[in-house]
């Protein structure tokens, strides 16, 4: 089919969901994200989802299941794809993956895997032809960094000389496939193993080739609900120097950020008039709840996202994904934080970052400064 595809750009990014809700005056379902991999060859300290991964994993549902779920969502536009790390199994990957976003492709709908990107390069050409964004984790600055994060929750040593293996192997994984016109998203995350060198990583994601520099706070779940978070102090001062040290042509993406509109802190406004007027530069709303649910394959059962913990919502055999969604909307945890100041472009908080650093705030009652 012959379709003209509009390049994801900083004033095109469809997984924000300010745009559904400009566009169709509520919140509305755009977005679906499957959980298709327990598995990982990693465990990192950070892992928003560590609890749940395994050595061994069960049987998921037929595929044709989901897709007929997704056949019923009217307005869909994004799909994601997650783990584990989903191409850990290659008949994941051909069964599974390949078909879904052939399906999304198709259909166009566009399309997101998470990955650590350190196995073969194969699974990941396979998939190439149906992607548009290759999301992959990038908090390092050497292989000694990624030994130290990536494994520290393996249950048994992994040894430097593995870890370096596979830091290179995602290096050049990166490098190739972005010379051959994926568009790489690298995600950095704001804690306090990263605050001090987020100007060098960042340099290292430009030099792979990657077309995106997505900075979010670490979220506080699962293997990281024990590690420091950063100060709403530091996490402005980092985003400033990262600011003041990044490349131009680099597009930044921040997300799930702390700082809103409706602050009375003059620090905050001024990190906010500078990230409005920074080129290149984009801030997206959170889009678990407010766009998208998370369809975990194994089980069938639907959450706001992959990693929260707020019990499933429904489940695939007997729902449809819109009246789940509808039902999210009128969930009372869903209300504290659903308020939209359209002047900002913002629609509130994500769960739990406000629950971090604002709890017990109702920002139903706040509004924009602006
Ligand atoms: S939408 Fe909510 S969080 Fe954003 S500026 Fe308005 S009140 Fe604050």
């Amino acid at each position: 089919m012959n379709r003209t595809w509009t390049e994801l750009s900083p004033s095109y990014d469809p997984w924000d969901p300010i745009r559904s809700l400009r566009q169709y005056g509520r919140h509305t379902l755009t977005s679906v994200e499957f959980t298709v991999s327990n598995l990982c060859n990693m465990r990192c300290e950070h892992c928003a989802v560590g609890d749940t991964l395994v050595m061994q994993e069960g049987p998921k549902l037929p595929l044709a299941d989901a897709l007929r779920k997704l056949d019923e969502v009217e307005h869909l536009e994004t799909i994601s794809i997650t783990g584990g790390e989903p191409t850990f199994s290659v008949k994941t990957v051909k069964d599974y993956m390949v078909p879904l976003l052939r399906y999304a492709h198709e259909r166009g709908v566009r399309t997101q895997i998470n990955s650590n990107l350190t196995l073969d390069l194969e699974r990941y050409e396979w998939i190439a032809p149906y992607l548009d964004v290759m999301h992959i984790s990038f908090n390092y600055t050497n292989a000694e960094d990624f030994h130290e994060v990536g494994f520290v929750r393996s249950g048994r040593p992994v040894g430097i000389k593995s870890a370096s293996r596979l830091y290179e192997r995602m290096l050049e994984n990166a490098a190739a496939l972005s010379k051959g016109g994926m568009f790489i998203s690298a995600e950095s995350m704001l804690n306090t193993r990263t605050q001090d060198h987020i100007a060098q990583i960042h340099r290292l994601i430009v030099e792979m080739g990657c077309r995106r520099h997505e900075v979010h706070p670490m979220y506080p779940s699962s293997f990281a609900s024990n590690l420091p978070i950063l100060s709403l102090d530091q996490m402005r001062e980092t985003i400033h120097r990262l600011l003041d040290s990044r490349d131009p042509d680099m597009w930044i993406l921040l997300g799930t950020l702390p700082f809103f509109a409706c602050s009375s802190s003059e620090e905050d406004q001024m990190l906010l008039r500078r990230l409005r007027n920074e080129p290149n530069v984009t801030v997206r709303n959170d889009p678990d709840g407010r766009n998208r649910l998370n369809v975990n394959m194994f089980t069938g059962d639907i959450y706001v996202t992959d990693f929260a913990d707020v019990p499933a919502l429904g489940n695939l055999s007997n729902d449809r994904l819109e009246e789940v969604f509808d039902r999210w909307i009128q969930h009372p945890l869903s209300r504290t934080v659903d308020c939209h100041c359209p002047a900002a472009a913002c629609c509130g908080p994500n769960l739990l970052v406000a629950n971090s650093y604002y709890p017990g705030e109702d920002f139903t009652r706040r509004k924009a400064i602006i």
